[in-house]
């Protein structure tokens, strides 16, 4: 039962590396290569015993064991070990098979394919440095090694003499998987490729969230509604429609910190938050402009920002903040202006300041659009 468990397992690890599914890592994907290369060298010590050519039948066998110890390397981490004895292996191992059976049994088509290996390693697993000219050198010392081997090749006879049909065999053998080497380590080029695109594009959203939002409350925040404003300004000035300002500012807010601490001060401040977003449509914008003071985008003329301010001044009125066993009462004065043609935005700010400001001169939890005509001085009646 549990082998099978280990097996779905080990299935779901493969699957998942070539698919690229829920992302892959260099890890797996050089314990995958591991494998691969094993099961190739098994298939070697068959193909070149079949051959009778025991030197590189007993070489491949010793082989197997090197990679299995590779492949042990990487599952602790050694990652980069992995890829450095694994190219250091099919370098000594072309050179062998040169000399033992000759060049046209095609074994140096392992050696181009580590060309793109060289920079898929620099690229991913080689750290943080930057190792720009690395991969380059590596692939230099390759050709050196390959053009050195040829012409070695060229001055002596090998020591195992093939049939043509053995050659051909060994030679499609070699082409065959040294292809596969290219083709899937592209594959995983593009995954991880893919997956670092991804982690990036997620972080920038995330810092751009970071950015424009209030930490505690989670509103926009003033540089955001400043963009905003502009934005709702120039619409305003080209099609001629209509948005409004509201301002609020917790009463005695003061208190609540001095009373209850901080910390309730900010629960507060998020149960506030709540009510504004629950008081406005699609396409207005809430955000914590300061402290304990809200503005608002309200796209409409001044009754319908009117209407928002007053419904949120009696939810605020109406709210209960529980906190530490005390229940927190408390009200917030609001100010409205609309923007007319000719306005600037300094001047609408202005208004909606004014207007608030007019509205804590005169006995605060009330709505003022029009000072000094308070539209709304509703209090509850205890
Ligand atoms: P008023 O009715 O005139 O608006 O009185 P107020 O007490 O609300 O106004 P005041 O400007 O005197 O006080 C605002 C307080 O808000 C002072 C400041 O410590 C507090 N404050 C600002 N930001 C935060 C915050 O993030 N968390 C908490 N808990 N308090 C804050
Ligand atoms: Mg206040
Ligand atoms: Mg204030």
């Amino acid at each position: 039962m549990s082998e099978q468990v280990e097996k779905k397992k080990n299935t779901s690890v493969i699957k998942r590396v070539i698919t690229g599914e829920e992302g892959v890592n260099n890890q797996e994907i050089l314990q995958i290569l591991e494998i691969g290369i094993i099961a190739v060298h098994i298939m070697m010590v068959i193909l070149y015993h079949l051959m009778n050519v025991w030197q590189l039948s007993l070489y491949n066998i010793i082989v197997t064991a090197f990679y299995s110890y590779c492949f042990n390397e990487v599952k602790e981490g050694k990652v980069l070990k992995g890829y450095l004895l694994t190219f250091l292996e099919i370098n000594v191992q072309m050179i062998f098979t040169v000399f033992i059976v000759g060049w046209d049994l095609g074994f140096y088509a392992y050696v181009i394919g580590l060309i793109p290996l060289y920079y898929y390693l620099n690229m991913f697993v080689g750290g943080e440095d930057d190792h720009t000219f690395r991969p380059l050198a590596w692939s230099l010392i390759t050709v050196t090694v390959f053009f050195v081997t040829f012409f070695i090749s060229r001055m002596f006879v090998p020591i195992v003499k093939l049939s043509p049909a053995q050659t051909s065999i060994g030679f499609l053998f070699n082409i065959f998987f040294a292809f596969q080497l290219i083709i899937w380590m592209s594959h995983f080029f593009v995954l991880i490729y893919r997956k670092s695109i991804v982690n990036l594009e997620d972080k920038n959203a995330t810092l751009d969230i970071e950015a424009s939002e209030d930490p505690l409350t989670k509103l926009y925040n003033r540089r955001t509604m400043e963009a905003a404003l502009e934005k709702a300004m120039e619409e305003a000035k080209r099609k001629g429609a209509f948005f409004s300002l509201v301002m609020g500012d917790i009463d005695f807010f003061k208190k609540i910190n001095d009373t209850y601490g901080h910390d309730c001060g900010d629960a507060a401040l998020v149960a506030v938050s709540e009510i504004l977003l629950s008081c406005v449509r699609d396409g207005d914008m809430v955000c914590r402009w300061g402290g304990e003071e809200f503005l608002l985008l309200i796209i409409g003329n001044r009754d319908a920002a009117n209407a928002v301010a007053e419904r949120i001044r009696q939810r605020i009125e109406d709210n209960v903040v529980e906190y530490g066993g005390n229940e927190v009462k408390f009200t917030m004065t609001l100010g409205v202006s609309t923007y007319a043609p000719g306005y600037a935005l300094d001047t609408l700010l202005a208004q909606a300041d004014e207007n608030l400001y007019y509205g804590k001169e005169h006995g605060r939890n009330q709505v003022v659009s029009l000072k000094p005509q308070v539209t709304s001085t509703l209090k509850k009646q205890e």
